[in-house]
């Protein structure tokens, strides 16, 4: 094929064959966040270039070098969204629906946009389920989300294979004062740190934390931690938390490390790593950013969120066996029919089942064919059951009913009967 019409490398198409688990995964954690009472709220994809630069920070590795930015007819610099906790504070302020302290927890799912290297569990179109709660400044809702995401992972069966990290980043005052003690250390060490980390050192020093290069990983072993520069709210804070989070018995660690890669966190900052992804170990990540609505031209206004990665926890529940038996057949019942007449009684009448069985999965079959070419259609659908529909069947009133996957023998049902004999032996989601 031509590369022009071929996707875009790093952007995937979501096939049949995967959309079930896909749905699966989206649909488990829509009905919890429905039931912890957390709202949806749907975001364009497309937003100001400059509402990322001011949310995100200029020096940060997504606003520096992964946005797809390009100019609109107008001349407007526009970008695809990499992330959604910009573009959900931007609505919030717009439509005014936190202001005079309105809590509003939130949600969202959809396609975010960053020019990575692609590669397994990173990608430059992936998908994230995220929230965002505003106006609420204690550790109880910071637990809470926490809380929220570890029911997840013992609903899809993953609690064995994440981790949770915890980290407080303070104030921005103690942070302040925590980056300059940094900078003075690291300073110190300038000609041994990693060309990256000598750059951010003066960007963004807090990230020199996050680096790989073993080198700057051991000089880091004697530099100050923030934990020994956090303010007594922020501690006070931090423990609270972890009172939670031990109360409802969710084990953890401390990682003095965890900074996150955005300018906008405050306080408490979380990553769910897994290793059963090799690289890309983070599946779930988030925390708190007191300051980012007023620095978006709001009031004052606390918040705290976290984001996931949709393609890694997919990854995941196949890497780890954990795909639900269910998803594999899309079909209960194929129905059969052969000629014309019984075409047409097959159409009523699969209507009819379905004003009863409003969850029933029946295809029926189309584009006519012999017996042997529907039932073999019949058996490919994964279909439990075939009903026949023929002349004789017919004249009768009756359809064939015929176990495809070997339980029992084929019997005749009257139309009248069908419905109730289908809702005792096919399991409706
Ligand atoms: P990473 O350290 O893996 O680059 P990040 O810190 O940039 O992640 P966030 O901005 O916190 O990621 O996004 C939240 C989650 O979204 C991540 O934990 C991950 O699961 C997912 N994610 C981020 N970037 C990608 C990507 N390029 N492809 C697939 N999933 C991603
Ligand atoms: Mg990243």
């Amino acid at each position: 094929m031509s590369k022009s019409l071929q996707a875009i490398r790093g952007m995937n198409d979501i096939l049949p064959e995967q959309t079930p688990l896909w749905r699966y995964f989206e649909g488990t954690v829509a009905r919890l966040l429905d039931n912890y009472g957390y709202r949806q709220i749907r975001m364009p994809i497309v937003e100001f270039t400059e509402l990322f630069k001011r949310s995100i920070g200029e020096v940060t590795d997504i606003v520096e070098k992964e946005m797809y930015t390009f100019d609109d007819r107008n001349g407007d610099s526009l970008t695809l969204r990499p992330e959604g906790t910009a573009a959900c504070v931007r609505a919030v302020l717009e439509h005014g629906i936190t202001g005079g302290g309105q809590v509003q927890k939130l949600w969202y799912v959809g396609p975010m946009f960053r020019h990575e290297r692609p590669q397994k569990g990173r990608y430059r179109q992936f998908h994230q389920i995220g929230l965002e709660v505003f106006n609420l400044e204690g550790p109880d809702i910071d637990a809470e989300l926490i809380v929220m995401t570890w029911r997840l992972w013992g609903e899809l069966g993953l609690r064995d294979a994440v981790k949770l990290e915890l980290n407080s980043l303070g104030t921005s005052e103690s942070r302040g004062r925590y980056r300059e003690a940094l900078v003075e250390f690291l300073s110190a060490h300038i000609d041994k740190l990693d060309e990256d980390s000598q750059r951010r050192l003066k960007t963004n020093p807090l990230r020199v934390l996050d680096t790989k290069n073993p080198e700057t990983q051991a000089i880091l072993v004697d530099a100050p931690k923030m934990a020994d520069y956090l303010d007594d709210e922020s501690r006070a804070h931090f423990e609270g938390l972890k009172a939670r989070l031990d109360a409802v018995g969710i084990p953890y660690v401390i990682n003095p490390k965890l900074v996150r890669g955005l300018d906008y966190y405050s306080k408490t900052v979380f990553e769910w790593v897994t290793d059963k992804l090799g690289a890309q170990g983070t599946v779930c990540a988030g925390g708190r950013y007191d300051g980012l609505v007023e620095q978006m031209g709001g009031k004052p206004t606390p918040g705290v969120g976290f984001a996931m990665g949709i393609e890694r926890l997919v990854l995941m529940l196949e890497a780890l066996d954990k795909v639900p038996e269910q998803l594999s057949r899309q079909v209960d019942v194929y129905l059969c029919a052969f000629g014309e007449a019984a075409e047409l009684a097959a159409l009523s009448l699969s209507e009819r089942i379905r004003d009863q069985l409003p969850n029933l999965r029946l295809q029926i079959n189309a584009g006519a064919g012999s017996f042997k070419s529907q039932f073999k259609k019949a058996d490919k659908s994964g279909a439990l059951y075939a009903l026949i529909l023929g002349d004789d069947e017919l004249a009768q009133q009756v359809v064939g009913f015929k176990p495809l996957r070997g339980q029992g023998e084929q019997q005749s049902i009257a139309w009248d009967a069908l419905a109730a004999h289908l809702a005792t032996c096919v399991v409706q989601g």
